[in-house]
């Protein structure tokens, strides 16, 4: 059967394609222009992937690109740091982009939809990562929608917003539309090896960013964020496989393999890659995060239903910094 990808030339967007074409799907991903479909078909010669151009997120026409499909992966969304215009930059693109695909499911009779959002949109208590607690299904970050348009907040608490309000929009449509089985995946900060295609190391993905300042010779060391992770090519595996389980349907499945701090990875490349040495920054005394609370994640449809355990926090890292080198030499 064949599926679409939207955003398949993003950084997890190609790994889903990877391992949807992988797994036996004809792979239908759709990207702005046609020069972009051009680089990604380089990428992925199989004559099981087709690229179809939707040039807007939330005008864009589905029509074409949906015929004889099957299940729809939407995973297109902004993702960065920086906001000059929260509701042009994120929040108009995450919430209506999602519906204009929803929209166009439903007209299509589209029986199945995946949309990816992020763990950032369980996060129910002020404290958000730094506290002894457990969050699941039923939580949601209390930011509203106004908080976040205000202009007033920092670029990553908007895109959280931005997922948030895309979420729930999601949430309504399905339940007006309930024969969509929709799926919602929650996966934490995502870092691994890049696959898309990318013009240079300043373009790579928001995520990434932060292991490549580590090693790009800055000798600084990114604050800690969000403090826990998860790697692409597990994260893309969760949605291919989700793709199939019924048991899914109407969930949010959250995923995380547990916390990875700033110090733990630099900690981990300094460790294993010590011809690095005199890139990095040096190793502080302490993880500032040490002895602080790490909140826990209810990753059981994750880890038992779609039987996803995720890599650990050093291959995670490994993984990302060799593919880094290998693109920062190529680039
Ligand atoms: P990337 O920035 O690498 O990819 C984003 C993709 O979405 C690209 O294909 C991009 O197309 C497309 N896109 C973004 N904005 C628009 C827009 N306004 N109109 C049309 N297309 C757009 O990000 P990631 O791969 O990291 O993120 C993919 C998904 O995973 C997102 O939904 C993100 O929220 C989610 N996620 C990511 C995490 C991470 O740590 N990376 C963690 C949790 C969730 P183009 O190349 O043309 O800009």
């Amino acid at each position: 059967s064949r599926i679409l990808v939207t955003g398949a030339n993003g950084f997890l967007g190609a790994h889903i394609v990877k391992e949807a074409l992988d797994s036996g799907y004809i792979v239908r991903g759709t990207v702005r222009s046609t020069q972009k479909a051009e680089e990604l078909k380089k990428i992925f010669p199989s004559d099981k992937f087709e690229t179809a151009i939707v040039p807007d997120l939330i005008e864009g026409d589905y029509s074409e690109a949906l015929k004889g499909v099957t299940a729809i992966v939407h995973s297109a969304s902004p993702f960065a740091y920086g906001v000059s215009d929260p509701k042009k930059d994120f929040l108009d693109p995450a919430i209506n982009g999602t519906l204009n695909i929803l929209r166009a499911a439903h007209a299509a009779g589209i029986k199945r939809v995946l949309v990816t959002s992020t763990v950032g949109t369980t996060l129910s208590k002020p404290e958000m990562m730094s506290i002894d607690t457990t969050y699941g299904a039923d939580d949601w970050l209390p930011l509203t929608y106004e908080q976040a348009a205000s202009g007033t907040l920092p670029g990553f608490v908007v895109y959280l917003a931005s997922k948030k309000y895309a979420e729930l929009a999601a949430w309504d449509f399905a339940k007006e539309h309930p024969e969509l089985n929709l799926t919602v995946l929650n996966p934490t900060v995502i870092y691994g090896p890049v696959i898309h295609p990318i013009a240079s190391m300043k373009s790579l993905n928001a995520s990434n960013l932060a292991i490549y300042s580590l090693i790009n010779g800055s000798k600084v060391i990114p604050p800690d964020t969000v403090p826990i992770f998860c790697d692409v090519v597990s994260s893309a595996k969760l949605h291919v496989r989700a793709i199939e389980s019924k048991e899914t349907y109407g969930k949010r499945v959250i995923f995380t393999k547990g916390p990875g701090t700033m110090y733990q990875m630099l900690e981990i490349i300094h460790k294993a890659r010590p011809e690095l040495a005199d890139r990095l920054p040096a190793l502080p005394e302490a993880d500032p995060l040490a002895g602080k609370p790490f909140s826990k994640f209810d990753t059981a449809i994750a880890n038992d239903i779609l039987g996803i355990p995720g890599l650990d926090l050093e291959q995670t890292v490994l993984s990302t910094v060799d593919s880094l080198l290998e693109l920062e030499k190529k680039l």
